[in-house]
């Protein structure tokens, strides 16, 4: 069953969709990778997928996205979970670990080989650099004559790829301006974050994903793989990414990114006031239990501020 992404609504039908009506079986997730400890910007991208799932009665899920072994932070993985509890976070089940089931990445790679799909690409970096999509150059090589290192990437088709995101409206992408056929495959043999993430959405049943709006520009390609892989496409919005006052990327290191896990409730409601919520003076003062359960009762997804962009 494909979700409704293709179809086109206002931003009046958007914010009219209550998120309270129950759609039955709603799966939703939240998907750190172990680079670094939960600081501000994950812990509000956490925070609205588990409100929205948990306003949709539906499940919560949590996936450690540590395929990319070098980026990992020894320690990482488990103190994001830790911190994550100290927030009153419960999910459902047991936490999938994307590098314990590569095997499922490998059958996935595997049918886009016999569907002729893949083909093998040894060009360096520098020869890739300031260039909008990949210029095709291993395209037509022909099979064998490129040996290991080199990446393994998709081929892509001529038609744009929309989606109808539930906070940043319609987004279209023609993948051959946009990145060209890209790459699901690295160099040093690790499954491409764009694969990882489709294999575990479809198979862990996600129907819609949360997360922040630096991930819109790969959904077209999590789409086009969708489609080759006759896997369902999730309905999908993605959140204002945080910034410094100044507009630059959140720092971990900076004060206003980190966390202190000694006071949830007030790291909590300014997480929530992030999201367009108003708690008032009553919820920073009460419990973690007594926050959870205001936001919950106040939640809309069409409250949150829009934009690609949120500073602090
Ligand atoms: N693992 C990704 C990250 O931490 C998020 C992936 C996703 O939500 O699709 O940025």
């Amino acid at each position: 069953m494909r979700s409704s992404t293709g179809t086109a609504t206002t931003a009046t039908d958007r914010d009219r969709q209550d998120p309270r009506d129950h759609r039955a079986g709603y799966v939703g997730r939240f998907a750190p990778s172990p680079t670094g400890d939960l600081h501000l910007g994950s812990l509000y991208t956490a925070t609205a997928a588990y409100l929205q799932a948990r306003a949709h009665n539906g499940r919560f899920l949590v996936r450690i996205e540590d395929l990319d072994r070098p980026r990992e932070v020894p320690g990482a993985a488990d103190r994001i979970l830790a911190t994550l509890e100290a927030f009153g976070f419960e999910w459902d089940g047991p936490v999938l670990r994307q590098s314990e089931h590569t095997d499922r990445y490998q059958d996935a790679l595997g049918l886009l080989r016999a569907q002729g799909r893949l083909f093998a690409c040894d060009c360096s970096r520098s020869r890739l650099a300031n260039t909008a999509a990949y210029p095709g150059s291993c395209r037509s090589r022909s099979p064998g004559t490129i040996g290991e290192p080199c990446a393994w990437r998709v081929r892509i088709d001529p038609a744009p790829i929309r989606l109808n995101d539930r906070l940043q409206g319609s987004f279209e992408r023609d993948l051959r301006r946009h990145g060209g056929d890209f790459v699901v495959r690295r160099r040093d043999g690790i499954v491409a974050y764009v694969l990882g993430v489709v294999i575990d959405d479809a198979d862990q049943g996600v129907t819609e994903v949360v997360r922040g709006a630096d991930l819109l520009e790969s959904t077209p390609q999590q789409i086009h793989l969708q489609t080759l892989l006759s896997l369902p496409t999730p309905s999908y919005a993605h959140l204002p990414v945080l910034t410094e006052p100044d507009g630059a990327k959140l720092a971990k290191s900076r004060r206003t990114s980190r966390l202190n896990p000694l006071a949830p409730v007030d790291e909590l409601t300014q997480v929530f006031a992030l999201l367009g919520l108003d708690p008032p003076a009553g919820v920073r003062e009460g419990s973690l239990a007594d926050a959870w359960a205001w936001a919950l009762r106040h939640w809309r997804l069409s409250c949150v501020p829009k934009g690609l962009e949120r500073a602090l």
